[in-house]
């Protein structure tokens, strides 16, 4: 059988990974070109947290080099960005002028961090955080300045931020809401999230709005102006405020976009020869920021292409972990809990724990723990599979370790335990 073109604009985690489904189950369909903006082959880029951090080198977080492209007869043009997608005739166009045929179409070009749109945002040492070129423009930046201002307390903000302190910067982190990582913690996690970050040296801003940015006479920052007057001194301002869905290729070529190229549950855009997976994806009025759901969409997609027509990706429920060597927390669900929920609390804020389950009616549907996430995988899974709680709810805040192995209950322990800890309902 004559083999089908397919074209993948887009060389990162989501499209490899369709790429690396697609060649296992059916190696023979395709000839592949990937064309990547980004000079570099398929890297880990949950990884970069780790590589600022001085933990890991770029070279370990690389997933693919360009030998496994080669390896799978795979035309990879590296640093080359699609400009214009020719929908008539089947044609991808680079900004340098190269081009591709393809039969399949496979759109991942992922997301871009959100500048805010202050006065001075254009100055040297004003970055976001997203890939290589921005981790090594941070890591270039501890050694010759003294202060960094953060802009954003999600996790991306406060790994950039452990990761500068680590390397020698006076770091503070602004943060518009009063907790940190309000989409991911409740305001009791977030606080004692915030202390163990201070006792590491980090300062922290909450409730706090950005007015302006100010810069020296070499058109460098100096320093951060909120609207309440305070100013910051700050020569790197890093800017983790949020992503847009890479969207303008897509929607320069005809494609319905709305916050995301929408696709319908077997990953195909309004165009059925166009694929699209990934960060710049919107699925069902969902565009995810994680990689969990992202890999799910691969699974799918590749299912697909590959012409088996099974498998439909119906949306992901997800998880969060903060990448901060001795933290542990852990996130999922509807965390925050509200009308029609119970919640399970077990507090102990002198030994830095503290467990919070959300429960509707017999099912746990949220769960955000601090200080001990050993059984974060297990909650997680209960909440997945909407299993219900309703035998094991008087224990389940102990987590898995307080069911018997034969799934009966461990009631003496437990009770033993509930009394020490505290717990309540
Ligand atoms: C520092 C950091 C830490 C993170 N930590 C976590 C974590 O702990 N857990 C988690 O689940 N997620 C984490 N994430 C998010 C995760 O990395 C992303 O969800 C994932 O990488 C998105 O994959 P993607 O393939 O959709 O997009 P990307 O990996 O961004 O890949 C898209 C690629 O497309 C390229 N591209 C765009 N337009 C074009 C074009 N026109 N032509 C050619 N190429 C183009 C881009 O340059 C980019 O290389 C983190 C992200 C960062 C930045």
């Amino acid at each position: 059988m004559k083999k089908l073109k397919l074209v993948m604009v887009g060389n990162g985690m989501a499209g490899v990974r369709t790429l690396e489904e697609l060649i296992r189950i059916a190696p023979e369909r395709y000839d592949i070109t990937v064309f990547g903006a980004e000079p570099y082959a398929n890297y880990n880029r949950i990884m970069l947290s780790p590589v600022l951090a001085g933990e890991q080198t770029i070279n370990d977080i690389m997933l693919n080099d360009v030998d496994w492209y080669g390896k799978h007869n795979i035309i990879l043009h590296l640093g080359k960005k699609i400009a214009r997608i020719d929908r008539r005739h089947r044609l991808v166009i680079a900004e340098d002028g190269t081009t591709a045929e393809y039969d399949r179409l496979l759109l991942a070009t992922g997301s871009t961090p959100f500048i805010l749109p202050v006065p001075g945002k254009d100055l040297h040492g004003i970055i976001a955080y997203r890939d290589i070129q921005d981790t090594n423009a941070m890591i270039e930046a501890a050694q010759a300045h003294k202060h960094a201002l953060v802009i954003g307390g999600g996790l991306l903000g406060l790994e950039a931020a452990n990761g500068l302190k680590l390397r020698g910067m006076d770091v503070t982190v602004v943060h518009l809401p009063n907790w940190l990582m309000e989409r991911q913690l409740d305001p009791a996690a977030g606080r004692l999230l915030q202390q163990s970050l201070q006792d590491r040296g980090l300062k922290f801003l909450l409730g706090k709005n950005t007015k302006e940015i100010i810069g020296n006479e070499n058109g460098r920052v100096k320093a951060v102006r909120f609207d309440d007057g305070l100013e910051v001194p700050a020569e790197l301002v890093v800017m983790a405020v949020g992503i847009r869905p890479n969207t303008a290729l897509a929607e320069s070529a005809g494609l319905y976009c709305n916050r995301g190229i929408v696709v319908n549950d077997t990953m195909q855009t309004y165009d059925p020869r166009i694929y699209a997976v990934g960060e710049c994806v919107n699925h069902r009025g969902t565009a995810y920021g994680l990689v969990a759901p992202l890999f799910e969409m691969a699974a799918v997609c590749a299912n697909h292409l590959a012409n088996f027509g099974i498998g439909h990706y119906r949306g992901s429920v997800t998880s969060t972990k903060l990448k901060v060597t001795g933290i542990d927390l852990f996130s999922a669900g509807e965390f925050m809990g509200g009308e029609g929920t119970e919640e399970i609390v077990l507090s102990d804020p002198m030994g830095g724990v503290y467990k919070k389950l959300v429960l509707k009616g017999d099912k746990l549907i949220g769960a955000c723990l601090y200080g001990d996430t050993v059984d974060g995988s297990w909650y997680f899974k209960l909440l997945r599979e909407q299993r219900s709680i309703s035998e094991i709810r008087d224990v389940l805040i102990f987590g898995e370790g307080g069911i018997e192995p034969s799934g009966d209950i461990n009631p003496g322990e437990l009770a033993d335990a509930a009394e020490q800890a505290g717990a309540k309902t």
